[in-house]
């Protein structure tokens, strides 16, 4: 047996978390012709890890606390 060899590739439990944004174009600047985008949150958060698991996007109190996530998907 080789002893030194690397050992199995594993995709660990990493959590993340994203909040949605929407962005539109802002009124019409008559001065100049321009029209900036506005940006805000939806309120949906998204929690992904990197083991495969997502919650998909919900709304943000519907979020379970970490520890429920982790005990929900088998993390540690
Ligand atoms: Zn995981």
């Amino acid at each position: 047996m080789d002893d030194t060899a690397p050992g199995p590739w594993a995709t660990e439990h990493r959590l993340t978390i994203r909040a949605q944004t929407a962005t539109r174009p802002g009124p019409l600047d008559e001065a100049t012709g321009a029209r900036w985008a506005e940006h805000r949150k939806t309120g949906l958060l998204l929690v992904a890890c990197n083991c495969g698991f997502t919650t998909g996007w919900v709304p943000g109190a519907e979020v379970p606390a970490l520890a429920e996530l982790t005990e929900q998907h088998g993390g540690t």
